[in-house]
């Protein structure tokens, strides 16, 4: 069964439950509400009943002659009043009273009993502390009343139900309404997943509700983002690698050809010309088996308790050379205390290297390359800030990105592959850190490495 047929089928269950408790219990506190109050008249009655038979006593000194008046007694006559409560009360209720009057040595005086049943009620006549006699009563119901009485409950539970009935209709109608409204936004989803499964990843939902389904829809739009540009990436990713290996291998492949055909002199230049392009093949595969590596999730790391500063030390100094060939002073802003961490050090070496590489690469002569190391509460910064060309601001959203060159042309021949930063990235996230850019034109560039602790 379909959402939609559940939602309208538990709604008129519930409804038609309601209903019948409602019902039941209602003539249940009905039958007893009316038996109270027939039980409540009736006990006035009996009150009565015994009044006058002691203003009686009070009047003639004795019971003696009692049964002329005892009928009119029980049927509401007030002896010595007229006609007053006790008729009242004979109209009102519903039992007819068989009554046995004894004086104090139990001698019958009047008895009006056609039916002794058991459920009598037995009273003692007192005057002034002195029991003059008793009285015992037979309520027997009367069956007009009885019938009043299913009458009544009846009505009730007819007016209950039909009250039901139509409630029962109003809600399964405003219920219709609603369920539709509840599964439009689910069948939009399920469309949206068809089609997604179905390869159309640019599919996006739109469901202008403001409750979780609206939430949702944004989950599942987010979602075909990232499918969409995933599959983007991995499609464009086979025509870049294609496109960087095509430039050094069209120009060995060139060079070769002269050297055959005896148009270009196989120099000790030409030949360095030729592993220069080897080479730059040969880094251009180890970026790509890197970049696969820090980019596949399942990438098994190597932690070790390792101290940062120590570990930026060495790396610095592999790179003084370059440093003092452009006459760019490195310098490290060590943090005040030894900071250990777990890192896989040969990853986060990767990620200093590519880094310092850069900012090597992009700062011009008599630049300066800082390496700051800060101690934060929750994590470890590591900032590799130049004084170098700078990245325009258009560009610093896509620097993470494969094969993205800032300066296409220059950075090729300065030897870059484009992969160095996707690396970093990569690995930084996979320490469950994350890399920040900042950088003004002309000024300088700062790459900030965050680990957690
Ligand atoms: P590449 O191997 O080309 O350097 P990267 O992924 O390491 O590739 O960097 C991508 C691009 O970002 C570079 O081509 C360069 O234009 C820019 N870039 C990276 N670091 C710096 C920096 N410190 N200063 C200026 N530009 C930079």
């Amino acid at each position: 069964m379909k959402l939609r047929g559940k939602l309208l089928v538990s709604l008129a269950a519930v409804i038609l439950f309601m209903g019948l408790f409602q019902s039941f219990f209602l003539q249940s506190r009905v039958e007893k509400t009316f038996e109270n109050y027939l039980s409540e008249s009736d006990q006035m009655r009996i009150e009565m009943i015994k009044q006058n038979i002691i203003s009686y006593y009070e009047t003639f000194g004795s019971l003696e002659g009692i049964d002329r008046i005892l009928d009119d007694s029980i049927n509401g006559q007030n002896y010595g009043m007229g006609m007053g409560m006790g008729r009242m009360m004979g109209h009102m209720s519903g039992t007819s009273f068989g009554v046995i009057v004894k004086d104090a040595s139990g001698n019958v005086m009047a008895n009006t009993a056609k039916n002794i049943s058991v459920n009598s009620i037995k009273q003692e006549l007192i005057i002034n502390g002195k029991t003059i006699g008793t009285i015992n009563v037979y309520p027997t119901k009367n069956s007009s009343i009885e019938r009043l009485e299913q009458q009544f409950v009846h009505s009730v539970k007819l007016a209950i139900l039909l009250g039901f009935f139509f409630a029962g209709i109003i809600s399964l109608i405003i219920g219709y309404f609603l369920s539709r409204k509840i599964t439009k936004p689910l069948s939009q989803l399920m469309s949206g997943i068809e089609n997604v499964a179905r390869g159309n990843t640019d599919y996006r939902v739109a469901i202008n509700s403001k409750d979780e389904f609206h939430q949702l829809g944004e989950a599942f739009n987010q979602m075909t983002n990232t499918l969409e540009r995933t599959e983007r990436v991995r499609k464009t990713l086979v025509a870049d690698v294609a496109h960087e290996l095509r430039t050094p291998l069209s120009i060995i492949g060139a060079k070769l050809e002269s050297i055959q055909t005896g148009a270009l002199e196989p120099t000790e230049e030409v030949i360095l010309q030729l592993s220069d392009e080897v080479y730059r093949l040969s880094r251009l595969v180890s970026d790509l088996q890197q970049l696969s590596q820090a980019e596949s999730g399942s990438l098994k790391l190597h932690k070790k308790n390792t101290e940062v500063n120590k570990l930026l030390e060495v790396i610095i100094e592999k790179f003084q050379w370059l440093a003092d060939e452009k006459n760019i002073s490195l310098q490290l802003s060590r943090s005040p205390e030894e900071l250990f961490i777990e890192i896989d050090t040969d990853r986060i070496t990767q990620v200093a290297v590519n880094l310092l590489g850069n900012a090597l690469r992009y700062t011009p002569n008599r630049g300066v390359v800082t390496v700051i190391v800060k101690n934060e509460k929750h994590h470890i910064s590591i900032s590799f800030s130049d004084t170098g060309c700078g990245i325009e601001p258009e560009k610093l959203p896509f620097i993470f990105e494969r094969f993205f060159r800032a300066d296409e042309a220059r950075n090729r021949d300065d030897g870059g592959t484009g992969l160095g930063l996707s690396i970093a990235k990569g690995y930084v996230e996979i320490h469950g850190g994350e890399i920040k850019v900042n950088s003004i034109i002309g000024k300088g560039t700062i790459f900030e490495v965050i680990l957690p602790k």
